[in-house]
């Protein structure tokens, strides 16, 4: 696989960075993951646009300009011949001798991009069994509107889910759900979409954006409130939405079947409209 490190185009085994990068000791750094789909990028420039506000959020700058980075994405595309697919983007405030201070400005900042060939990502089996999830504390920091890859917590959260032998957590706070651990979280009671409102308490999903732009013109009712475990088992549908996962719909809440314990009606269809959507408008 070839792979981009500041700059350059590597075979994966000849790309390196150093000891003392900041996403390494400090967790210093920001990603994004866009999916492809026969061949294209699926909302390039959504993923552009947070990843400027990330960096932004935390004193640093696009590494280069957005339709750049879109060549890069395209090069890797073509290079590791990627049908279906991820793309992950990390940008570090670069290496520095270890201190908390941040470094001088001007230090080189580390640009990492590298690729994931997914056959058949948008016909994965729980699009069509739906998946478990449980719910956990929300013990990550305040900010999580940043996309920083500070992921152990999320991934503890993934590990405590498959002991629980569910697929994913939704994470709680102070009694309403904030969001799965690397997705966002809704639920359909009678025909009203509720997901939670932006903040600083979740990440801005991409495709949340586009799938509550999509079910406001498809007439579809959209709240966006927090709600709480207990009203999401009550609910007559549940999924999630992510880059990786576009619309997948929520069966199962700690132990409790949602609806009848099968995918709903308005998370297919909402993930149908979105699919294709998102197909016809890949770049
Ligand atoms: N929330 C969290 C915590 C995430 O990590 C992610 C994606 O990785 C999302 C939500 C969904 O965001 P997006 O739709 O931009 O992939």
């Amino acid at each position: 696989r070839t792979v981009y490190v500041n700059g350059e185009y590597l075979p994966e085994e000849r790309a390196t960075v150093s000891i003392f990068d900041r996403g390494f000791l400090f967790a210093d750094a920001v990603y994004e993951v866009t999916s492809v789909l026969g061949g294209k990028l699926i909302d390039f420039d959504g993923h552009a646009a947070r990843l400027d506000r990330s960096l932004g959020e935390l004193g640093m700058s696009m590494p280069m300009e957005a339709e750049a980075l879109r060549d890069v994405h395209h090069r890797l595309v073509a290079e590791n011949g990627i049908e279906d697919g991820l793309i992950y983007l990390q940008v570090t405030r670069g290496a520095a001798d270890r201190d908390f201070a941040f470094p001088e400005a001007g230090t080189a900042q580390t640009v990492v991009l590298f690729t994931q060939s997914k056959p058949g990502l948008a016909d994965s089996p729980a699009a069509k069994m739906g998946l478990k999830v449980i719910s956990i504390p929300d013990a990550r920091w305040g900010r999580r509107d940043i996309k920083t890859v500070q992921l152990l917590y999320p991934s503890m959260g993934k590990m405590m889910a498959k002991a629980a032998g569910a697929d994913d957590a939704w994470m709680v706070e102070d009694g309403h759900v904030t969001e799965g651990t690397s997705n966002n979280a809704y639920i359909v009671t009678g025909r009203k979409i509720v997901t939670r409102q932006l903040g600083q308490e979740i990440l801005h999903g991409i495709t949340r954006a586009a799938v509550l732009r999509m079910a406001r013109e498809a007439q579809m009712e959209v709240e966006e409130r927090s709600f709480t475990i207990e009203e999401a088992q009550a609910a007559d549908e549940a999924f999630i939405t992510s880059a990786s996962s576009f619309v997948t719909p929520v069966v199962e809440i700690d132990g409790a079947k949602v609806g009848d314990g099968t995918p709903g009606k308005i998370a297919a269809r909402l993930r149908e409209i979105y699919l294709e959507e998102s197909k016809r408008t890949a770049s």
